[in-house]
């Protein structure tokens, strides 16, 4: 019997390390690493062009990796299962390999009709765990130890050389226009292996002494955060990897004295805590993944359903609100892909309680600003900041309080906001609504002209979206929910 073809499918996990998938192929013959870049997944509502582009750069890294070992990554650009009816009709017999992946809807309906190929095909498909979430029926009060047993196993490497797969056209990596989008103009971080190891060692060796300081300010937070996230959104390093330099930078610091020290062992807890908050929230989704569409508690669509208004959605989504904070922390988020979880959080707050929009309706746009995309923390992030849960205590950030706390000289913000960049008065850059009319000539900034009016009033909008959700929670159908949500999806720590 001919030995089968061992097909990797290559997700978002975009790396040869820690890749249990290939090793397990490789044990077993030839392999073919593949990625499919899919027009029916680039056409979510949550896909963005940069999102294309940095997937493309990381592939070019894996796919010289790959050649390396022998046999480069294999690219197509078409839909999963006719690709992979194409190559099977190429080699003969396959068997596929990959890692679980708690994705969107696309990709799960997606994933359900590979599975379906191939059991009609009789093609033997693996896949395998990752990112420490639990597929299938758990016990949700062990699961934290669930996760530190998984974080502890060994990493996994394939061999040095793969046994290459002859006939197969590595092919052509396609272009954004190829998916039907358009070129980004983001200005990215880059990515790839070597990339995600270099950010990791830099965030435990230089940076990150002021981790838990500077975590909540815009600016700050740009070199003192780690910035792995957009590599373990893509995969091109796994979560375990993570985990164990983590444990081994926490050993070496153990018994070191002195200030420096104690501000990093505190840094790296902060920092290991949020390791499992990234499982933890993409487990809630792979429990349930009606939650990317529907709230925890479904009688909490109707919250909003019906005030849905665009002129103020638009605002906010291009940084037009007339709140200071809330606008530069918007610009900078589109220009680069990237902001704290503090701003995160204030701007889908502003989107929510200020703006009253549903999250239903904003939160694809929102992800798709997001360079580190990973629905099973974005989801369960954005009902948390919305209010749906039931069970999260309802946080409305004050988006001027925000601004003089997490960026009390105003650099940030006249960085991104220029219409405010010559504002001498650091009280007026939070609240430029103050300045006199004269005021406003002199420094060239007439509010309503040159900046935005505010869109709401901020007050407002606090007691509206404060009472409104108060009396929801209080009805009794909801408060028996919120005891179900709990149970399923609450912290047990
Ligand atoms: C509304 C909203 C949406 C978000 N959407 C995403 C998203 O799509 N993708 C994403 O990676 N993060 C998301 N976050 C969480 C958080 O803002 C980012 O993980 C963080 O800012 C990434 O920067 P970093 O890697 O430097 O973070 P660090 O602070 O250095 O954290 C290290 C890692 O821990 C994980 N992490 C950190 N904070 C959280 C959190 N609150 N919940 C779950 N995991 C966390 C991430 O994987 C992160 O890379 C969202 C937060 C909010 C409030």
């Amino acid at each position: 019997m001919p030995t089968s073809t061992q097909i990797v499918w290559y997700k978002r996990d975009l790396r040869v390390g820690d890749h249990r998938p290939l090793a397990e192929a490789a044990d077993r013959g030839p392999v073919l690493p593949l990625y499919v870049a899919e027009p029916s997944i680039a056409a979510g509502d949550d896909y963005r062009p940069r999102h294309w582009t940095l997937i493309r750069e990381a592939l070019i890294e894996l796919r010289a990796r790959l050649a390396n070992r022998g046999q480069p990554l294999v690219v197509r650009c078409g839909e999963m299962p006719e690709v992979l009816e194409g190559i099977r009709e190429q080699v003969g017999p396959i068997r596929l390999w990959a890692h679980e992946e708690t994705g969107n809807q696309l990709t799960f309906e997606r994933d359900r009709r590979v599975r379906e190929w191939a059991d009609e095909h009789g093609v033997p498909f693996t896949e395998v765990p990752s990112r420490g979430v639990i597929r299938g029926p758990h016990d949700r009060d062990n699961w934290a130890e669930q996760w530190e047993a998984y974080m502890d196993r060994p990493l996994v490497y394939p061999p040095d050389a793969l046994t290459p797969v002859d006939g197969i056209e590595p092919g052509p990596l396609p272009s954004h226009a190829d998916l039907g989008l358009r070129p980004s103009t983001a200005a990215l971080q880059q990515i790839g292996e070597a990339e995600a190891h270099r950010t990791l060692q830099s965030f435990f060796q230089d940076r990150g002494e002021t981790y838990r300081r500077a975590m909540s300010r815009p600016g700050p937070a740009t070199t003192e955060c780690s910035r792995i996230s957009v590599h373990l959104a893509y995969g091109t390093i796994s979560l375990r990897r993570v985990v164990h330099e983590l444990r081994q930078r926490q050993d070496e610091l153990r018994g070191a004295r002195g200030e420096a020290a104690t501000a990093r062992r505190k840094a790296l807890d902060s920092f290991d805590s949020r390791l499992h908050w990234h499982s933890h929230f993409t487990q809630k989704l792979e429990d349930a993944p009606r939650i990317e569409k529907e709230s925890y508690i479904p009688a909490f669509d109707a919250l909003r359903a019906d005030d849905w208004d665009p002129a103020l959605y638009e605002a906010w989504l291009h940084g037009r609100t007339g709140f200071p904070m809330v606008d530069a922390c918007m610009r900078r988020l589109r220009a680069t892909g990237w902001l704290n979880f503090r701003m995160r959080a204030m701007l889908c707050s502003f989107a929510a309680y200020d703006c009253w929009l549903d999250w239903r309706r904003f939160a694809p746009a929102y992800g798709g600003l997001m360079a580190d995309y990973v629905p099973g923390i974005h989801y369960p992030q954005v009902q948390m900041q919305s209010g749906t849960t039931g069970i999260n205590r309802v946080r409305i950030y004050n988006p001027v309080k925000q601004g003089r706390e997490q960026d009390p000289d105003g650099t940030f913000i006249r960085r991104w906001v220029p219409e405010l960049s010559y504002l001498e008065t650091t009280a007026y850059v939070h609240a430029p609504w103050k300045m006199s009319p004269i005021e406003q000539q002199a420094a060239g900034c007439v509010i309503g002209e040159d900046y935005p009016a505010r869109v709401v009033d901020h007050n407002e909008a606090y007691h509206h979206a404060q009472d409104t959700i108060h009396e929801y929670r209080q009805r009794p159908e909801i408060q028996a929910q919120a005891d179900v949500i709990l149970e399923r999806h609450g912290s047990r720590a």
